[in-house]
């Protein structure tokens, strides 16, 4: 039996974690957990967490920490998450979260943290031609030949532009991730927990290294 794992990932918008958590979670059999899925869903069902959480999105500002660790700590303790591990995305974004995640994995701490690492120049490039099925979350690269509507060849979905992928709201969740979230690779790198992988490259090679660093991680 494949051995599962607990994993964080954590990387600039566009850095190809949602791809490559895609492939990780299959790899290893883990649930992808991503923050922003979770949302977006809330947001397209209405739910009372999905009205709140919109604006605050499409503005590319956070959601509060109260609330996602509440949201967090409920997905983690669930079968799956218990049992096999995860793959989780999007969280933390704070210092705040980090410690909170320490409080609610302590008696099943994680493996590793990896870190996709790709300059902020290419990542703008990335995201502006970035669209994501909005049922199943599958990413494409729009070339501007496709015929509209666009349906996703994974699930039938509808492939669009993400409401928070706008110029204005990619460099303001670009400048939060400098200040709020860069703050925690000095966090998990001085507790010797963060591995650094170079995100530039093709995806198979990027899942190469991945998988290579969580083998090493689990062995050490
Ligand atoms: P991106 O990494 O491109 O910003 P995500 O899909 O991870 O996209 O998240 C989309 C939005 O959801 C974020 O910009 C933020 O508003 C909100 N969000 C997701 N995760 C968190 C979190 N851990 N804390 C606060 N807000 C979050």
């Amino acid at each position: 039996m494949i051995p599962g794992a607990r994993l964080i990932i954590l990387g600039r918008q566009g850095a190809g974690k949602g791809t490559q958590c895609v492939r990780l979670s299959r790899h290893f059999v883990v649930p992808h957990i991503s923050t922003g899925d979770m949302l977006r869903s809330a947001v397209r069902e209405g739910t009372p967490l999905g009205k709140m959480a919109k604006a605050v999105m499409d503005a590319g500002g956070l959601v509060g920490d109260d609330i996602m660790v509440g949201i967090v700590e409920e997905r983690l303790n669930r079968d799956d998450a218990r049992t096999r591990g995860y793959i989780l995305d999007g969280f933390p974004r704070t210092v705040g979260q980090a410690h909170e995640l320490d409080r609610i994995t302590a008696g099943r701490p994680i493996d590793v943290v990896l870190d996709l690492d790709v300059p902020r120049e290419l990542v703008l490039e990335r995201i502006s031609s970035r669209r994501v099925c909005r049922d199943c979350g599958t990413n494409y690269v729009a070339s501007g030949a496709e015929r509209t509507p666009w349906i996703c060849e994974v699930c039938g979905g509808d492939v669009m532009q993400r409401d928070d992928d706008t110029p204005d709201a990619i460099n303001r969740r670009l400048d939060l991730y400098e200040e709020q979230t860069s703050p925690l690779i000095e966090y998990y790198g001085s507790a010797g927990r963060l591995v650094v992988v170079d995100g530039v490259g093709t995806p198979d090679r990027v899942f190469a290294l991945l998988t290579a660093a969580v083998d090493a991680a689990r062995r050490s």
